[in-house]
């Protein structure tokens, strides 16, 4: 059977003498989605990233990239991964093309294979009309295009892309991300990143580490919603219907713990409190409709996902806020 995910941590550590810079961490990344990896500074993103990509061993514990043990079998992981370091290391005085050539003969593609793959990765990339400029000459955003096009040029079905967007400027950025969010389908992609922005909007799930450790893992919205940590999150409802039965009706489903209406009137607006998750969600429009009632609007009233990850790293400076 098929492997579902592409990326598999199994209680992954790294130690540098006597610190322990990740500590068992385990987290899966689906095959062909687009995973974001967050933390604050020295949580222990680019170590994790390094173990991944074979470029250094894990002290303990496991990884598998496509299939393969990135100890045991890195030859093998490192035809499956393409990797965007933080600072891409180009040759300036290099052409884009020759550069893409130099790469190509160094992972042993052959000649027509790899006048293939420059082709494909240049149109991809929106490469091909620099194809001759000096690397030197282009700007922040191309020599990224050109960071991601060399990562793609193996066409490994894995990408990891550490901070793709730092220090772009705002039509870079979002050039980037729909580079980004094209490659989701066709490839399985890990992405270090701090702009939580980005992770809503490119992002299918999201892997936050903090001292070493996994502090959260989900979708960004089961983050947003707290069902992943228990905490209570909010719902808002806006019905066309009377407002007590559709309080009542409400307040019977499971997980809704407490529920005050916002609004009154022939639209009402009710405000959910408890576990708010899909199923949740698919209940209210369920019964709303089952009742023949009209449903306006249903909105999550959770906080966001920069409020979760603040919470989540420093839970004391939240609090006291
Ligand atoms: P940033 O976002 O700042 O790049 P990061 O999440 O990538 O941070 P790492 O670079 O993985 O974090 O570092 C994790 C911890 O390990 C930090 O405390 C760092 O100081 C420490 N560390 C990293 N490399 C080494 C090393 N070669 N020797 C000793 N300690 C190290």
């Amino acid at each position: 059977m098929p492997e579902q995910y592409d990326i598999v941590a199994d209680k992954l550590t790294k130690s540098y003498g006597k610190f322990t810079a990740v500590d068992r961490i385990s987290f899966e990344v689906p095959r062909g989605s687009v995973v974001g990896f967050l933390g604050p500074n020295g949580a222990g993103k680019t170590t994790t990233i390094r173990m991944l990509t074979c470029f250094m061993p894990p002290t303990s514990g496991s990884a598998r990239v496509a299939g393969h043990d990135v100890f045991y079998e890195s030859m093998a992981v490192r035809q499956k991964i393409g990797y965007l370091p933080e600072s891409t290391p180009l040759y300036l005085e290099m052409r884009v093309g020759e550069y893409l050539t130099y790469r190509g003969k160094l992972r042993g593609m052959g000649r027509a294979d790899l006048k293939k793959a420059i082709g494909h990765v240049t149109d991809m990339c929106w490469l091909s009309d620099r194809l001759r400029w000096p690397i030197g000459k282009l700007s922040k955003g191309y020599r990224q295009r050109l960071g991601i096009a060399d990562a793609l040029l193996h066409n490994p079905p894995v990408l990891v892309l550490d901070e793709p967007t730092v220090g772009l400027d705002p039509s870079q950025i979002r050039e980037t991300r729909k580079l980004i969010g094209n490659l989701a389908g066709q490839h399985t992609v890990l992405l270090s990143t701090h702009i939580l922005s980005e992770v809503e909007l490119i992002c299918q799930r999201v892997v936050i580490i903090g001292r070493g450790k996994i502090l959260a893992q989900g979708t960004p919205d089961e983050l947003k919603s707290g069902s992943r940590t228990g905490d209570k999150a909010r719902l808002l409802v806006d019905v066309r219907g009377p407002t007590a039965q559709v309080k009542s009706a409400l307040a019977a489903l499971p997980g809704v713990q407490e529920i005050t209406v916002v609004s009154d009137g022939p639209v009402c607006s009710l405000q959910l409190t408890g576990r708010v998750d899909g199923a949740l969600r698919e209940q209210v429009a369920a019964l709303v409709l089952q009742r023949g009632w009209a449903l306006r609007e249903l909105r999550s009233g959770g906080m966001s996902l920069e409020e979760f990850f603040v919470q989540i790293i420093d839970p004391g400076a939240s609090s006291a806020a």
